[in-house]
């Protein structure tokens, strides 16, 4: 087989063979009560397959390059995910994580713990995602919250490194829409843990610079080609494709966007954005005044 036709098999096997031996891996931990330490071990190994295709069989050749945001999209990550931990634990503080019990334990509410576990999951993704689509909608659609999800906007290149790049008042605000869907439903603990996962394995892959075709699967699973839409800055493109995981309200809430041709290379937001971690983690707060002094070039640029 010539090297051009492998490559070709492989993009349209790689992104539903990662998804299946990553959700494999996770399940086995599961089934086993090691349900963090096989899914970080899931997650390492998709880390790597990512690392190692992203160089294999670029998307785009010209966000091979760095952007001098390296390290700045890792400390957005740190901090995001270390503001959803504390989260957590302030649940439990007040409580709230007393209402999250095994499957196997009494529930409450109208969350059908006898389906099968599959079923369940797929009902937790669902309705989770329609609080993580609407804090998505939201932050493109209100200037308050624009001005945070702008951080995520701001990079020039899409790959693997930016799939945790957040603000980190961004991500409290999807985790709270989505999470409290799944609280006021009753959902066991598991149903939440697997959310966490699937989250963590499509954004993952959304975000990868990675050569891939999907067919149908991008109708159902927010796929790389969808979300380099999302990335474009043309707002009619931008501003779709709202999902994190699954894309069925994008579909029912009219803001699904797909056409045959190549998403824009030349991603990026408007408005002036500083390079640096501590900058940007102010930058939402600080007046246009403020801006200047640390970025001579900001101007305000009227919200659409
Ligand atoms: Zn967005
Ligand atoms: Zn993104």
């Amino acid at each position: 087989m010539s090297m051009v036709r492998f490559k070709y098999l492989l993009s349209w096997v790689s992104w539903p063979a990662l998804m299946i031996i990553c959700m494999a891996i996770a399940d086995y931990g599961f089934t086993h009560d090691q349900p963090f330490l096989f899914f970080n071990l899931a997650y390492l190994f998709l880390i790597l397959a990512v690392f190692f295709l992203e160089r294999f069989m670029p998307h785009e050749r010209e966000w091979e390059a760095p952007d001098g945001q390296t390290l700045s999209s890792i400390l957005h990550t740190l901090s995001s995910k270390g503001t959803v931990q504390g989260i957590l634990i302030f649940g439990g503080v007040i409580g709230l994580a007393e209402l999250i019990t095994p499957v196997t334990e009494q529930g409450y509410s109208i969350w059908p713990r006898d389906w099968p576990m599959w079923a369940q999951v797929v009902l937790g993704v669902v309705s989770a995602e329609f609080g993580l689509y609407w804090a998505h909608r939201f932050a493109h659609r209100i200037e308050f919250f624009w001005n945070f999800h702008a951080i995520h906007h701001s990079v020039t290149k899409l790959w693997f490194v930016n799939t945790g790049r957040f603000h980190f008042v961004d991500s409290l605000v999807s985790i709270v829409l989505g999470l409290s869907i799944l609280l006021a439903m009753g959902a066991p603990m598991e149903i939440v843990q697997w959310l966490s996962a699937i989250t963590a394995f499509i954004g993952m892959l959304t975000h990868c610079n990675v050569e891939m075709r999907f067919g149908p699967i991008s109708w159902v699973f927010n796929t790389p080609e969808l979300h380099r839409w999302h990335h474009s800055q043309d707002l009619r493109e931008g501003n779709k494709n709202y999902s994190e995981n699954v894309m069925i309200w994008d579909w029912i809430f009219f803001s699904y966007f797909k056409e045959n041709r190549r998403p824009p290379v030349d991603i990026g937001v408007k408005e002036v954005m500083p390079p640096k971690f501590r900058h940007q983690i102010m930058w939402p707060f600080l007046s246009d005044e403020q801006k200047k002094k640390i970025a001579p070039t900001h101007v305000p640029v009227p919200f659409e």
